[in-house]
């Protein structure tokens, strides 16, 4: 056995890897959750419908392809706390080791099929900055790893936009116009853009990037995925 493995497994003795949602010590084989909680999933299987009702939260005026979320995103669930772990408590791989799960889960159903590039919706680069790291853009690559679709970042947010979570709709809708911006239209054009997000709640974030993107390329294909898509129940 090598230093590195016997340090390895030493670490792990101490530290054992747990289940991201119920604690339990992970067994070999096992990565961020048991399986039990992973068979367990609130699984929304939304990306094989023609209109579902993720299309249907972020209709607006730019139409959208396809549209996925790996899974119903309830308040206070072990599931929805997995993405806030990962956005504001500094678990990057969080995020993207929940993508490759989800990416696995979509590949073979063709969800990927015609897709040229994936856009993570940008953050501000203060607050990526304060924050280290772009949560999306983490889902981002998870996505790519397991569909070969490259990353871009030709979407820039151009100002900050301030949290989401107090806002009724109408203000939220208002407080995201104008924030995206496309810095290469030209790399764009007649491309089929898979647009990524952490989670959908009222579908105007990605709305908005979907509107400055569809404003300069208009040729462009948009299609939608996100790790959760809120429920109100
Ligand atoms: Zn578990």
């Amino acid at each position: 056995m090598g230093v590195k493995s016997w340090l390895k497994d030493f670490v792990s003795l101490i530290f054992p890897d747990v289940c991201e949602v119920c604690d339990t010590t992970l067994v070999h084989g096992e990565k961020t959750l048991c399986l039990h909680c992973f068979a367990d999933i609130p699984r929304t299987n939304l990306h094989n419908q023609v209109f579902s009702e993720i299309h249907k939260r972020l209709a607006g005026h730019t139409p959208i392809c396809k549209a996925a979320s790996f899974f119903y995103y309830y308040k206070e669930n072990a599931y929805a706390r997995m993405i806030q772990s990962a956005k504001y408590n500094n678990r990057p791989m969080l995020a993207y080791n929940l993508a490759v799960m989800f990416g696995r889960e979509i590949k073979p159903d063709g969800f990927f099929d015609g897709i040229d590039v994936i856009l993570p919706v940008p953050l501000h680069w203060f607050k990526e900055l304060r924050r280290g790291y772009n949560q999306s853009e983490e889902i981002a690559k998870g996505l790519s790893e397991v569909s070969g679709i490259p990353v871009c970042d030709n979407l820039v947010a151009i100002r900050s936009h301030a949290t989401q979570t107090r806002r009724g709709s109408f203000e939220r809708w208002m407080n995201t116009r104008d924030i995206f911006n496309v810095e290469d239209p030209e790399e764009l054009e007649d491309k089929h853009i898979l647009i990524v997000d952490d989670v959908i709640t009222t579908g105007a974030t990605l709305l908005s990037c979907a509107d400055a993107i569809h404003a300069v390329v208009p040729t462009a294909t948009i299609s939608i995925a996100s790790l959760g898509f809120t429920r109100s129940n």
